[in-house]
């Protein structure tokens, strides 16, 4: 364990929040620095200081924390549930579909500080949103479409490595599918399954196999159920066959 070179002069978190992937040596690449845990509250180091959905955020010598509130965000829900990876860099390029009005999105931005985030997103009222967090920002591009009509937005996104995607939907496994043999160069994905979405009757465990069994040119990883933080939705982190 190392201290964190964020800590502020007032000793905010020194000594105490260390970047998520301190720890053992092995693990040391697994979470991008820009990602910081201090006992069970996550935040991730910006560059901007206005807050983008009422999360909390405080000054330190070297920017901004924000915290990461995993009620709101699939992702900060998974890295608590013990996620051991978030494939992200600092000038990854990121597919994200089903943005809504760019909560997961503005953490996204704070870790891919150099990088892009493709956020696509079809319904206007969180997109009109998202079009303001992408005004104060500069790595964040929105595209308002339907994530299953690639054809009509690819033209915007020249390279992928990471795609991730939160669409609660019935055909949630057939986008992701399209998305992922269009964007053949992206190696790495989180898929959000909301069971529920696919059927309000039968065990989660059945539901989430068969969906899991659907998806094409990817591998599970691993399966994170987020609950309490979020009900019947799981995170399956996908790696490229
Ligand atoms: N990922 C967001 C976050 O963490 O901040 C929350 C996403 S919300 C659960 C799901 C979003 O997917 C909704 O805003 C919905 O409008 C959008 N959506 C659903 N179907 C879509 C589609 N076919 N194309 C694009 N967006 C879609």
């Amino acid at each position: 364990m190392y201290y964190s070179p964020l800590a502020d002069s007032h000793g905010w978190h020194y000594g105490l929040s260390v970047p998520i992937c301190a720890g053992k040596l092995g693990e040391l690449n697994s979470f991008p620095v820009e990602i910081v845990r201090q006992k069970n509250f996550l935040y991730t180091v910006s560059k901007y200081g206005k807050a983008v959905y009422g999360e909390k955020i405080r000054k330190t010598g070297e920017g901004y924390l924000r915290e990461w509130n995993p009620k709101r965000s699939k992702v900060a829900a998974a890295i608590l549930k013990k996620l051991s990876e978030l494939p992200l860099r600092q000038a990854s390029s990121v597919l994200y579909l089903g943005a809504s009005s760019g909560t997961t999105v503005s953490h996204f931005s704070d870790i891919c500080r150099s990088g892009k985030i493709f956020a696509v997103e079809k319904a206007y009222d969180p997109f009109v949103k998202l079009l303001d967090l992408a005004d104060s920002r500069d790595n964040i591009y929105p595209i308002i479409e339907d994530a299953g009509q690639i054809e009509r937005y690819s033209f915007f996104i020249n390279r992928v490595d990471f795609i991730y995607q939160d669409i609660a939907q019935r055909n949630q496994v057939q986008i992701f599918n399209n998305a992922a043999a269009y964007f053949s160069e992206a190696r790495d994905a989180m898929l959000v399954i909301k069971v529920r979405a696919i059927s309000s009757k039968g065990s989660e465990k059945d539901i989430l196999l068969k969906e899991a069994s659907k998806i094409s040119g990817f591998r599970v990883i691993e399966t994170i159920d987020l609950s309490p933080y979020s009900r019947s939705n799981y995170m399956l982190r996908l790696r490229r066959y």
